[in-house]
């Protein structure tokens, strides 16, 4: 299947190139070359924001039902192109073009949707009088100009999650994608024009050091809203130190699993298969850290491996394929060489995988390594590909214990037919989210985002509409 390729930025009214030298666009599954994008010169990217500036001041005048009405015009644009969109997604990012459409473009119109409503129904304290003889109200105002940067696994996703809440909440945007995935954006970027006003988004394109760096430092951002690498939050943090812009930050994550004896273990393998390699195991939730129960540990990691070395990939049929590639050459090396150094430790069993596929494309094959400790390496730290590993456990209090003892607090699942254990287990776990005998569903109406170094700041419902406005006091005295 061909996609037409957009390249061109939205700066205000204006479709331009970046004038700035390019960045080479790939196909993770060939190697090849898409598309050789310029990125955003500094003068082009002060032009956005300072179109975004002026956008301001009357799109955060629009009523809640107008905003809702562009809203759900960009939703159906984009369920109208959904298939071109997935084809799209699929060429830049390697994922099955099937998947794309089943899961994620379905996702991305949803979350329009659901911001387009949640704007128009918003709950907060009553107005009264507080003090005697003066009405109290609040408001939620929108805080400004948003500089939005995402990450490349899942690139309209993420657009779709900064996007939806700052709009509905009556900001404006530039977004920046990820140099590597840029192109829905883009395209994206076009249905954009033809629905809002000037300004109200602009989409800019280049590498994080450049074109990130200018956003985040620019006088007239009030906000910036990260999706990616703890490192580059620490890197928004310190720039919105400097002039205290507001920040919304979605970074890793590295989910425990905790499987206890009673768990329905062909469920399990179902859904750690699933949920642990989903996109290649390029997924902040992915369910990629297993702490199995003494009893069950031998043959869950028998049932896993046998599971997991069936999964599909790199079949020239995208459609028998249930994963892809790793986005790029050096995200493979990266996650071979996790592997690398944790079968060189004593104790550890690759399972299964553990190699580079052969042939063109940035696969790796789905791996299960067992027999991990909770010092090492491959449990402590986020791969982000195709990797589980298995941890056997003794003790509840250490499974609870090992799961929490981590820098990383986004997602976590906990495995029993018990519920009242289920329940019991996940009020104690440090995650932003906790899911009992299931792992990585996503609905619009709840909330998605970490706590400790996984950031803070929630990604959909009503709560993100809370992110991306501010609660403002007006109190008029009486009469
Ligand atoms: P990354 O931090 O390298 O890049 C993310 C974005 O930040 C890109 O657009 C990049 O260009 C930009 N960027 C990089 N350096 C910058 C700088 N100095 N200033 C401004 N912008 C800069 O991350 P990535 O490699 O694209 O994505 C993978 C990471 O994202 C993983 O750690 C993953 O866990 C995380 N992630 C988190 C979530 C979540 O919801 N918590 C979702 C997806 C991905």
């Amino acid at each position: 299947m061909t996609a037409t390729l957009d390249t061109e930025m939205l700066i205000g009214a204006t479709f331009a190139a970046g004038t700035e030298a390019p960045e080479t666009v790939l196909n993770p599954k060939t190697e090849e070359t898409l598309v050789e994008l310029p990125e955003a010169s500094a003068d082009q990217i002060d032009a956005a924001v300072n179109a975004a500036d002026k956008a301001f001041a009357g799109w955060a005048r629009t009523t809640p039902a107008e905003r809702s009405y562009l809203l759900l015009k960009l939703a159906d644009r984009i369920e109208a192109e959904a298939e071109s969109f997935a084809t799209l997604e699929a060429l830049n990012c390697g994922k099955p073009r099937h998947a794309v459409l089943r899961d994620e473009i379905p996702g991305v119109v949803d979350c329009f949707r659901f911001f387009a409503g949640a704007v128009r129904t918003q709950h907060g304290m009553v107005a009264g009088e507080y003090l005697a003889g003066h009405t109290s109200m609040i408001r939620r105002d929108p805080i400004g100009v948003v500089a939005s940067i995402a990450p490349w696994n899942y690139p309209l996703m993420m657009a779709a999650w900064k996007l939806a809440p700052a709009l509905a909440g009556g900001n404006t945007v530039v977004i920046k994608p990820s140099e590597q995935t840029p192109l829905t954006a883009l395209k994206l970027a076009r249905l954009i024009a033809d629905i809002f006003p000037e300004g109200v988004v602009n989409v800019v394109v280049g590498r994080g050091e450049s074109v990130g760096n200018a956003l985040i430092n620019h006088p007239k951002v009030a906000m910036v809203s990260l999706t990616g690498d703890i490192a580059t939050g620490k890197k928004v943090l310190t720039a919105a130190a400097r002039s205290v812009k507001r920040t919304h930050l979605e970074l890793g994550g590295k989910a425990p699993v905790i499987v206890f004896d009673d768990a329905d273990i062909a469920e399990v393998v179902e859904g750690v298969k699933a949920f642990g390699y989903y996109n290649a195991g390029q997924d902040c939730t992915a369910a990629c850290r297993i702490y199995a129960a003494d009893r069950i540990y031998d043959r869950l990691v028998a049932d896993l491996a046998s599971a997991v070395s069936g999964l599909k990939f790199a079949s020239p049929n995208d459609e028998e394929n249930d994963i892809g590639p790793l986005i790029s050459a050096r995200q493979r090396a990266r996650v071979a060489s996790f592997v690398e150094r944790a079968s060189e430790v004593g104790h550890i069993e690759i399972a299964t995988g553990g190699k580079l596929a052969p042939g063109k494309g940035f696969f790796y094959e789905p791996t299960v390594v067992a027999g991990a400790l909770q010092s090492d390496e491959i449990v402590r730290r986020e791969v982000f590909g195709p990797v589980v590993s298995v941890t056997r456990f003794k003790e509840v209090e250490d499974a609870v214990a090992w799961a929490n003892d981590s820098d990383y607090g986004l997602a976590s699942s906990v495995w029993t037919k018990d519920i009242s254990r289920g329940m019991a287990t996940a009020a104690r776990l440090q995650y932003g989210c906790t899911w009992v005998n299931c792992h990585f569903m996503l609905v619009s109406e709840m909330p998605h985002g970490g706590l400790k170094q996984s950031g803070y700041g929630k990604d959909l419902s009503a709560y993100a509409l809370e992110d991306y406005t501010v609660v403002r006091h007006v109190m008029v005295k009486n009469g």
